[in-house]
């Protein structure tokens, strides 16, 4: 494994590092096997901010005996509701959610503790505001539960506000080819290195996206009013997601999502690949081919009302576009809350950090999915 100093933390975390979004919905088993796999390759940095219980349940039984090889995180302001991700900025929830974490992952302390997932000017200045957020995770540092603190944006102008506070260690923030040429972020990420501020990358295949390939595909640019383009869309492999993601200024780590041990394999092949593999310059020369406002299947923007797994739907729903198979049908089906569920109240619009329409897209999915 190589490792990287992270920031000015002193921490010196594994440049391929785990998201855990992924394992939230696979068996106990199989997400401890990829845990406990991850460990053994020298993965030491695990991304943790699901609050669903069963999940953090599994994770502190992946990680149980293996505290001290392992750096933790913990994200203040994401929570559950009904089952949901929800993002949340209720302080004593945020707080509930973060001794629970301790409890459950069986430790006393975090090394990173995130303020989470804050794309608004308004969100930021409370989070920063007198006892907002950042003043708990400060609390919670002078205490000895956490080590350092961090901020997870998708959005530069914010990320840059909150690194000069002066309060933050560490940003996570997505890093992959889509938002190569996004305005301000190579000033944000060299701001990070003047101030010895630890970047992760979040996001480096953008859900999954970047690796599907195929010939063409009919994108929905729902961002720019709803016109439909045909885009080249050509394979992109893990390692050159990986190799552009920690080749960008400042960059201590990424944390790629794996369901199961054979994408964990896929993203520690960087460890061992040629520079011909990790070569990506191809990838950059085709940047046309990655449109603004296409989902990553995230699912920042529940928790929705009718109970819908927005991310889960839009997934399906990219894969019908291209092609139609009875499998989509069936996966569809077998889905407790569908796309016909949708009431359109559109609260789902604006917590995209990525200009998807997901309301729109559930109207579409539902007249391409629906049994005829
Ligand atoms: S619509 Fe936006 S927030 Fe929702 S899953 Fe897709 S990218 Fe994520
Ligand atoms: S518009 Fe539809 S998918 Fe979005 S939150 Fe409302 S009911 Fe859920």
């Amino acid at each position: 494994m190589e490792y990287r100093a992270l920031g000015r933390t002193g921490l010196s975390v594994s440049a391929i590092s785990l998201g855990t979004e992924y394992l939230l919905d696979v068996p106990r088993g199989q997400a401890v096997e990829v845990i406990c796999r991850a460990v053994d390759e020298g993965i030491n940095y695990f991304d943790l901010f699901y609050a669903q219980p069963s999940f953090r349940d599994t994770m502190g039984e992946a990680l149980h005996g293996l505290r001290d090889r392992v750096l933790l995180t913990a994200h203040l302001g994401a929570g559950e509701r009904d089952g949901q991700y929800q993002r949340t900025r209720d302080i004593e929830e945020c707080m509930g959610y973060f001794d629970d974490n301790l409890s459950r992952y069986r430790t006393d302390h975090v090394d990173v503790l995130f303020l989470h997932n804050c794309d608004e000017s308004d969100d930021c200045n409370a989070i920063f505001a007198p006892e907002g957020l950042a003043d708990i995770a400060e609390d919670y540092r002078r205490d000895g539960k956490a080590r350092f603190i961090g901020f997870s944006s998708h959005n530069v102008d914010i990320s840059r506000r909150a690194i000069e506070t002066g309060r933050v260690d560490v940003l996570m923030f997505p890093i992959n080819f889509t938002g190569h040429v996004t305005p301000g972020r190579r000033d944000l990420f060299a701001t990070c290195v003047g101030r010895e501020i630890g970047l992760v990358g979040m996001k480096p295949y953008a859900g999954g996206k970047l690796l599907q390939g195929g010939p063409k595909i009919k994108v929905n640019r729902w961002a720019t009013g709803g016109s439909i383009l045909e885009a080249e869309r050509r394979a992109v492999t893990p390692v050159q997601c990986l190799a552009y993601a920690l080749s960008q200024p400042g960059v201590a780590a990424v944390v790629p999502g794996c369901t199961d041990p054979s994408q964990l394999e896929d993203a520690l092949a960087w460890l061992t690949a040629t520079a011909a593999e990790r070569d990506f310059s191809s990838v950059l020369a085709g940047l046309g081919q990655f449109e603004t406002g296409e989902c990553v299947y995230c699912n920042h923007c529940l928790p929705c009302p009718a109970g819908i797994d927005i991310g889960g739907i839009m997934r399906i729903l990219d894969r019908a576009r291209v092609q139609m198979t009875p499998a989509l049908r069936k996966e569809y089906a077998a889905l407790a809350e569908n796309a016909s569920d949708c009431t359109n109240c559109e609260a789902c619009v604006p917590r995209c950090p990525f200009g998807a329409n997901p309301a729109g897209a559930m109207e579409e999915a539902a007249r391409l999915l629906s049994e005829p």
